[in-house]
């Protein structure tokens, strides 16, 4: 018999290679999705096969899957900064009551649920690189509060299924990753720069550039997310690439890769955008034997290629997402 899987966000850009693996892997897959942020095309490719199911579907109400269930991958939520400010209410949402939805799920079917959280828990470091030990520097009522209190909220209901309920669950915390699929407008930095050095537009830094991100590519992620989600391990654990690189150094290497001669210009630094971000791994190469693989310039390659692919009209109406009619409440 092969198991069965539920994927939220199946149609997002982490979802939709999720149920890719999973598919690869002999499972048969659940999607699930309301495509705010998601699209459609990143999973059109699974469609015609047997094994794969899809709902359109917002979590944030009561979800229902009939049959058996083995396995739920939460991974619902508008995850760029642009994007959860603007839709904040419905980010809070689906971390919240999304969340509750899919443990009580996971309780009916007797499932094991691995929560989608992130590097967001730990705000604005003080700690560096951060530990899963580290409780974080947050902002509650700033503009990332939405997302990172949502989240924060998402460890505490699923530590509290697992120990009240004895449910089995598991929480990765995801550090910044890229690759295909991104959403060319979802203000993140890296379809930012691609998507400008393609236009041939200057690049926008932010801030002095001088803040660090650690970028790991989709393929790595996605493994350290199955490692994890087979484990015994139910604590949070951090699944990112520790390389570090100032935004302003990246910007000098999107305009390397794409041999444009663009220029970088600056422009006012988001409230509380984080100064520095790396991840401390050690708990992912122990528990699960599991480090990234793919080196930044080898997935900017595959990334880059990716949106070179796409057409004329899709890198042009790159404005960001109209999202006013989901901002039902
Ligand atoms: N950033 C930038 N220019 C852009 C978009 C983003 O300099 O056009 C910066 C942003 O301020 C942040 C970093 O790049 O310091 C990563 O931003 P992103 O939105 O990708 O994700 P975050 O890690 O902040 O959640």
């Amino acid at each position: 018999m092969k198991k069965r899987i539920v994927i939220t966000g199946a149609a997002g850009f982490l979802g939709s290679h999720l149920c890719d693996r999973f598919i690869a892997e002999g499972y048969r897959v659940v999607g699930i999705d309301n495509l705010i942020t998601g699209d459609i095309r990143n999973i059109e490719h699974l469609f015609p096969l047997e094994d794969f199911e899809f709902y359109n579907h917002d979590v944030t109400t009561f979800v229902h899957v009939s049959g058996n269930v083995d396995y739920i991958l939460h991974f619902a939520s508008p995850a760029s900064p642009i994007d959860y400010l603007k839709i904040p209410i419905q980010t809070l949402k689906v971390g919240s009551l999304g969340t509750h939805n899919l443990l009580g799920l996971a309780k009916e079917k007797d499932a094991r649920i691995l929560i989608a959280s992130t590097s967001e828990v730990y705000g604005d470091p003080l700690v560096h690189p951060q530990t899963e030990e580290y409780y974080g520097n947050v902002n509650t009522i700033g503009p990332r509060g939405v997302y990172d209190e949502a989240k924060r909220f998402q460890e505490s209901i699923t530590m509290a299924y697992h120990r009240f309920h004895g449910l089995e669950t598991r929480i990765v915390r995801i550090f910044n990753t890229y690759g295909p699929r991104m959403r060319l407008n979802d203000g993140r930095v890296i379809p930012a720069f691609i998507g400008q050095a393609l236009r041939g537009e200057d690049l926008t830094v932010f801030g002095d550039g001088l803040q660090t991100r650690s970028f790991c590519y989709v393929d790595d992620q996605v493994e350290g997310i199955y490692r994890l989600l087979l484990s015994d391990y139910s604590l949070p654990v951090n699944i990112g690439n520790p390389n570090e690189i100032t935004i302003l150094d990246f910007a000098k290497e999107i305009i390397k890769l794409t041999g444009t001669d663009q220029k970088i210009i600056f422009k006012e630094l988001p409230k509380d955008d984080p100064l520095q971000r790396q991840p401390d791994i050690s708990k992912a190469k122990e528990i699960l034997g599991w480090e990234p693989k793919v080196s930044r310039a080898e997935g900017m390659k595959t990334t880059y290629q990716y949106f070179k692919g796409l057409t004329q009209e899709e890198l042009f109406k790159s404005e960001h997402k109209d999202f006013s009619k989901h901002n039902r409440l």
